[in-house]
């Protein structure tokens, strides 16, 4: 039988929602997660709108990387807006947030803002486009590049359209691969790299699966790049400020043209971003590439980015958030084998997969989908019953407001859950 796991509060509320917004939710991704409302987080809890608590691996779908409502980041914001948010001009703050966010990055020389993945990924191909005079580009089944015509496939289905009115001709722009294999890359551009403006991948598959490239696989997309005058596009949207400060660039030591960056970039705020090198990215500045947008670069945005790269330079969590990862990880997996249950879990630690299945290495699509996928997101109401704010699709995200207590909680709340598994 289902677990119900909106209280009271929650009910009513999605009863009103359900009259006024479709589906209940703003944003189609949270259609298959719990009827739950939330009020109020802190650090890396949530508390509901009927006063349960959750401890959140969720963290907004990504962003929530320093944990929630960090103080410092939001006063800096508060602050700066209450002195103008908006100029339709240029502002001080833009200046230091790209500044400062190419510092961290160290490699690229550029910086657009924008504010979400999706429209910084249309950037990045557009320009693609305009400097190569080619059209194509290449992606990887199972990365997610936001949810325009162009990009939106099918989880189960390669190059299958994956909503109605998409027009499913855009899709023909692109070449659809498996990731981690560079053989097949280098054989599709034998052949077709004349017509190809672009390769752009997430540099961890975290969207599907957690999976890290293969040792020497960035590597060699970059020289594939290179000698067939492609663009290498890094949409490094949840990897960025994550992995590493320097996202996945810093982690594996390959440099892209262009990257995208979101998310952890500004704090939980909206902000994205497109970054990369100079010669290609000042076709936007020339105005012979057009990215626009109203909120572009806003007061709010701008100060966010500022808040969080200062934060993220002075008190580095990326060592803390590896050890919680590492810990939990294990922990999971030590509680689970308490408990009778095959449980594999597999990644980064700032950005790992749980799934049921025997513990292996999962390096593709294909070991993946040998997992039990769909028996651990069934069993995710339990976790979600437990305090336990986890995504169906088995991708766990660590935040900086992870401690010590969080992580005993955690393990306390999944084993009573597997323990009710069992029962
Ligand atoms: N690229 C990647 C790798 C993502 O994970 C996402 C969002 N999950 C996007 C692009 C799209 O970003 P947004 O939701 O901000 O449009």
């Amino acid at each position: 039988m289902a677990l119900d796991l909106a209280g009271a509060e929650s009910k009513r509320l999605r009863e009103r929602a359900l009259s006024v917004i479709p589906g209940a939710v703003n944003s189609n991704i949270r259609l298959s997660a719990p009827p739950v409302f939330f009020g109020r987080a802190s650090g890396a809890t949530l508390w509901d709108v009927d006063g349960r608590d959750y401890i959140d691996y969720v963290l907004g779908q990504g962003p929530h990387f320093l944990g929630h409502a960090c103080e410092r980041v939001n006063a800096a914001v508060a602050e700066a807006c209450a002195q103008g948010m908006l100029f339709g001009a240029s502002q001080a703050l833009e200046v230091e947030a790209a500044e400062l966010v190419l510092q961290a990055l160290g490699w690229a020389e550029r910086l657009r803002l924008g504010l979400t993945g999706t429209e910084c990924v249309q950037a990045a191909l557009r320009l693609s486009r305009a400097v190569t005079g080619r059209r194509k580009f290449v992606r990887f089944d199972g990365h997610y590049h936001g949810w325009l015509d162009n990009v939106l496939i099918s989880p189960d289905e390669r190059a299958r359209q994956a909503s109605d009115g998409q027009v499913g001709e855009y899709l023909n722009d692109s070449f659809i691969l498996d990731w981690n294999d560079a053989d097949a890359l280098a054989e599709l551009l034998r052949e077709h790299g004349d017509s190809i403006c672009a390769v752009i991948m997430e540099p961890v598959m975290v969207n599907t699966g957690g999976i890290e490239p293969r040792p020497g696989y960035l590597r060699r997309v970059r020289e594939l790049c290179d000698q067939y005058g492609v663009v290498l596009i890094f949409d490094e949207v949840i990897t960025g400020f994550r992995v590493a400060r320097g996202g996945a660039v810093e982690r594996y030591g390959v440099v892209p043209d262009l990257a995208i960056y979101g998310k952890a970039i500004g704090g939980g705020w909206p902000v994205a971003a497109v970054a990369g090198r100079a010669d290609l990215m000042d076709e936007f500045g020339s105005g012979r590439v057009n990215h626009s947008g109203t909120f572009n670069g806003s007061v709010m945005a701008a100060a966010a980015v500022v808040a969080t790269q200062r934060l993220l330079a002075e008190n580095s969590p990326y060592d803390r958030v590896a050890d919680y990862g590492n810990a939990l990880m294990k922990g999971l997996a030590a509680v689970a084998a308490d408990h009778g249950v095959a449980l594999n879990v597999h990644g980064l630690p700032a950005a790992f997969h749980v799934s049921l299945g025997p513990q292996m290495p999962v390096p593709d699509l294909r070991t993946l989908n040998e997992l039990d996928l769909a028996g651990y997101a069934a069993l995710t109401d339990r976790f979600v019953a437990q305090g336990l704010w986890v995504m169906r699709r088995g991708i766990w995200f660590v935040s900086a407001a992870h401690g010590d207590a969080e992580l005993d909680r955690t393990l306390d709340r999944f084993g009573a859950a597997l323990g009710g598994a069992s029962s």
